[in-house]
């Protein structure tokens, strides 16, 4: 018989609160439950988690409601460029990009730097060139920006503020960074996170979503991480590796560790985000400082579930 799977998506972290007064709750449930249960068939069929958490991350960037892919936020300049990353947690094998413009799904070309195992992280134009010479499909600039981005951009600059997706400036701005981590039937991990980054952020800046152990980690003797939040303070703590040391070396499981990782983000720099993890023996978690954490998982082959708060 084989191992059971897990599978868990997120959508990003933020002020959540007014969602359940508006529509957004149901669009923002159907489309987790939906990502979920494809994931769930590709799990069933036998996939490895490393395909499987870059099949959802691209289904999560080719949904408007996230911050990621098609629905990346906009930089001080008006600009889309995005960061995304994977790791395979049986050989730790990793692959991310960062800063790039016009590719439609930006941890697709994070899985070509894995499986090309030359180099871990590409940046900017030299990632651009990669996508050609890989034939990673590319989109122009209108099928990113949108009316409500370069709104969104507006009222930020106007605040004179750098701000997480989901921040309420608006009650109407509740959309995020994503991320999958799951355990496959051969009892695999793997862990994928994707973002267009911060609304307002400096051109050519770079968060923590392509850093391995910042935004992303993955290791089949500790656990799967995918974190969202302020990314400068994922990376002053190397987050998402400090989450798999806590079952490394102190023996928790998912979600101690992963509430024992938000609690050292809040003590050491007053950390806001949170993260989704599934630990080697397929136990789901999730933690957040922030009120809201949109995610779904689906824990041992079991029922899916979808979480806003
Ligand atoms: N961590 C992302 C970044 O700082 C943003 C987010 O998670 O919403 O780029």
């Amino acid at each position: 018989m084989p191992n059971p799977y897990s599978l868990m998506i997120h959508g990003g972290a933020g002020a959540l609160e007014d969602l359940k007064y508006e529509a957004t709750e149901v669009e923002f449930k159907q489309s987790i439950t939906a990502i979920l249960e494809q994931g769930r068939a590709r799990l069933e069929r036998g996939d490895s988690a490393l395909d499987v958490v870059e099949y959802c991350v691209t289904l999560l960037e080719d949904d408007k409601l996230y911050n990621a892919g098609c629905g990346s936020v906009l930089n001080a300049d008006g600009k889309v460029e995005m960061d995304a990353a994977l790791m395979n947690g049986s050989d730790l094998r990793a692959g991310a990009v960062a800063c790039v413009p016009n590719i439609k799904n930006p941890i697709s070309l994070a899985r070509r730097v894995l499986d090309r195992g030359e180099h871990v992280l590409l940046a900017s134009d030299g990632a651009l060139e990669f996508a050609k010479f890989c034939g990673v499909e590319l989109s122009p600039d209108e099928y990113f920006i949108t009316e409500a981005r370069i709104k969104q951009l507006a009222e930020a600059q106007v605040a004179g503020r750098m701000t997480l997706d989901h921040e309420r400036i608006k009650p109407s701005q509740k959309l995020g960074t994503v991320g999958a981590v799951a355990r496959d039937i051969r009892g695999n991990l793997a862990a994928a996170t994707s973002t267009g980054g911060l609304v307002n952020k400096r051109w050519g800046r770079i968060g923590d979503t392509p850093i391995v152990g910042a935004g992303v980690f993955a290791d089949n003797d500790t656990c799967a991480v995918s974190a969202t939040g302020y990314g400068e303070q994922f990376l002053r703590t190397v987050f998402a590796k400090t989450i798999s040391d806590f079952v490394q070396f102190r023996g928790m499981d998912a979600q101690a560790a992963a509430q024992a990782g938000i609690d050292y983000l809040v003590a050491k720099v007053n950390g806001e985000g949170g993260a989704i993890a599934i630990d080697a023996a397929g136990r789901c978690a999730a933690a957040q400082s922030t009120s809201g954490l949109i995610r779904g998982w689906i824990e041992l082959g079991g029922e899916t579930h979808c979480q806003l708060g």
